[in-house]
């Protein structure tokens, strides 16, 4: 109630005073540019008007980080920042992680020592906040070389869940079927990006194919009364990111994105 009043009300502070789970973010890109601007001297703007698809995303992901922050360092620093972020915006349940290329990229191949990364920044920064760690995949990655890379980080405990993301057209969502098969052996929450960019039908099939729990975004199911009805029914949550589905251009106003 205290949240809806103060989402009415358009007042920040008493929104960000109300505790909350933010289960759909993307470090690299959800950290404070506050800390950042501070940590690395960079000065980020945000995107202010709508763009319009993942390629304009990408070249505004390029122009404005760069690989700036490519290194061991600036990947942790970018790890801080988001804790920053989450603890000034009262965030009590915190879902993120690395994607699986990043452990040979980052963190020298060592699961612990990428664990570590996320663990000594949640406990520097915001020690309050239940993190829960995400195993994450791109989507036009070759399923071989995702194996690969999952090699590592199966059997690993601390993990929490597993996402997909990316480009959600490169290739079809039954390639993925027996890897979340293992994630799911393993423990793991089930979680994809679809009906984003692709339609209500394919939010459902997902659904089924991989056994998801939680569908990222999601917003297209919006469009067909059975598929809300489907995802109702099984218990689906669909963890929408409003301002992103703005931003990117996938509804026209925040009042629709809700
Ligand atoms: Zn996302």
């Amino acid at each position: 109630m205290e949240f809806t009043n103060a989402l009415i009300q358009g007042d920040l502070e008493a929104v960000r005073r109300c505790p909350k789970a933010d289960l759909h973010n993307h470090f690299v890109l959800g950290g404070s540019r506050e800390f950042l601007r501070e940590h690395s001297g960079k000065d980020i703007q945000p995107i202010k008007k709508p763009i319009h698809s993942m390629n304009e995303m990408h070249t505004w992901t390029s122009q404005n980080l760069g690989d700036y922050f490519e290194t061991a360092e600036g990947r942790r620093m970018l790890i801080r920042a988001t804790f920053s972020q989450a603890k000034k915006d009262g965030v009590s349940i915190l879902e993120i992680g690395e994607d699986v290329w990043g452990l040979g990229e980052f963190f020298h191949g060592n699961i612990e020592e990428l664990v570590a990364a996320f663990e000594t920044a949640h406990q520097e920064i915001a020690p309050d906040i239940e993190l829960q760690l995400q195993i994450g995949l791109s989507r036009h990655c070759d399923i071989s070389y995702l194996e690969d890379c999952l090699s590592h980080f199966w059997g690993c405990k601390a993990f929490y869940s597993i996402d997909l993301y990316g480009d959600e057209l490169a290739q079809p969502i039954e390639k993925f079927k027996s890897i979340y098969r293992r994630a799911k052996s393993e423990g793991l929450k089930l979680k994809a990006h679809v009906g984003e960019w692709g339609t209500a039908d394919d939010v459902r099939h997902a659904v089924e194919c991989l056994e998801l729990d939680e569908v990222q975004h999601g917003i297209a199911a919006a469009e067909d009364p059975s598929v809300i009805r489907f995802l109702a029914d099984n218990h689906i949550r669909l963890n929408i990111t409003p301002s992103s589905n703005y931003l990117l251009g996938r509804v026209r106003d925040l009042v629709e994105s809700m």
